[in-house]
């Protein structure tokens, strides 16, 4: 689709590569890893990425939702897949893809139990996810005897994993909070382990929880953010690869006189005689409203070049008064995960908000 577009987030997969090896050997050998591909991969291509992932031996995929898990299966993927928020109305097509429910609630293991009764299946592989503090999904510690006894009743469900979520594994000032959860999903998925006699596969850290604390590494890690190119600090992200880059072209240059103004509502009145580049990509395409007006900038010839004005559906303009350029050049909105964060502090949000953000028309190239 849209291979017309000059406007493009290359994906780059050899740093795909490169940033599930590192997070590998963060781990374990007999630590399990499941790349999480939810919201496109991050906005990056999920089929793309999970097929990466699944030839290096990825032994799990999450997505958020169903639909995203039917998209992988569609596209030929065969690896086993967590659906880490199904909704109860559509849970009966899991069982049409081999999806695998992340069950986090009595209303959603019930239903869960009826949809499988009526397939007629037994044994299904679900999950299910504990709330030890995040307070978004998941069991209380303690429903923990009566979610016992529900799956020690109904044979039609196979306990494949049992998971629950840091709240702030980046944050070393929470870390008597996070030790607690840790304490507190290690005494659960004992008592859950002993008194069904079986060994699910235990997982509890995200990326920052892998880089800050090995002890709750458990079976199993989920890697979302970090497999893109971010750490939890500087150091972290230095030792990772950039997957996305954003790049585009400069459509045109004007030169603006004095008393002249760029863009709408005259967001910008020139003082001077300077030149603005226009470049095809806007608001719509996730670059926010608040870069406008020399907040954000793009990269021209290694140059920094400003926006101009307010930022426009599909346009931006910026300053390239004191660059070298013409109509038609390269220009990068990131190009290193400098650029992702500076441009996401800029916005008020982070990085994950800057690369889930890129819209859907602006193609995704896979490179190298
Ligand atoms: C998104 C998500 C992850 C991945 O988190 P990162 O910080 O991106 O590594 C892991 N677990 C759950 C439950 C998630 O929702």
């Amino acid at each position: 689709m849209n291979k017309t577009h000059v406007t493009v987030l290359e994906i780059d997969s050899k740093a795909i590569i490169h940033n599930y090896h590192y997070f590998k050997s963060k781990i374990k050998p007999t630590t399990k890893f499941m790349g999480v591909v939810k919201a496109f991969a991050y906005g990056n291509e999920a089929v793309a990425i999970a097929k990466i992932l699944e030839k290096e031996g990825v032994d799990y995929l999450a997505v958020a939702f169903i639909d995203e898990g039917i998209a992988l299966r569609e596209a030929g993927i065969n690896k086993p897949i967590l659906v880490l928020h199904p909704q109860t109305e559509t849970l009966h097509h899991l069982l049409t893809y081999q999806l695998e429910p992340n069950l986090y609630s009595f209303r959603i293991l019930n239903q869960f139990i009826e949809v499988i009764k009526t397939a007629k299946l037994n044994n299904y592989p679900i999950h299910v996810k504990f709330n030890t503090g995040l307070n978004r999904l998941g069991f209380k510690p303690t429903d923990v005897d009566e979610v016992i006894s529900i799956l020690k009743n109904n044979s039609e469900l196979h306990l494949t994993s049992i998971f629950s979520h840091l709240v702030a594994s980046e944050d070393l000032n929470e870390r008597a909070f996070t030790q607690n959860q840790i304490d507190s999903f290690k005494k659960l998925s004992d008592q859950i382990s002993k008194e069904l006699n079986i060994n699910p596969i235990r997982h509890l850290s995200n990326t920052s929880g892998v880089i800050n604390y090995p002890d709750a590494h458990f079976d199993m890690v989920r890697v979302g953010i970090g497999l893109y190119g971010f750490g939890n600090d500087t150091e972290e992200t230095s030792k990772l690869k950039l997957v996305g880059t954003l790049k585009s072209r400069i459509s045109q240059i004007h030169t603006i006189n004095p008393g002249e103004s760029v863009g709408y509502n005259r967001g910008f009145i020139s003082s001077e005689t300077i030149k603005s580049a226009t470049i095809p990509i806007g608001h719509a395409d996730g670059i926010h409203r608040n870069l406008g007006n020399k907040v954000g900038y793009v990269t021209i010839n290694n140059q920094k070049a400003y926006f101009l004005g307010n930022v426009c559906m599909d346009m931006i303009m910026v300053d390239v008064t004191n660059i070298q350029c013409e109509e038609g050049d390269e220009v990068f909105i990131f190009k290193n995960q400098e650029n992702v964060e500076d441009l996401a502090s800029r916005s008020n949000t982070i990085s994950y908000e800057m690369i889930t953000g890129i819209s859907q028309r602006i193609p995704r190239k896979l490179i190298n």
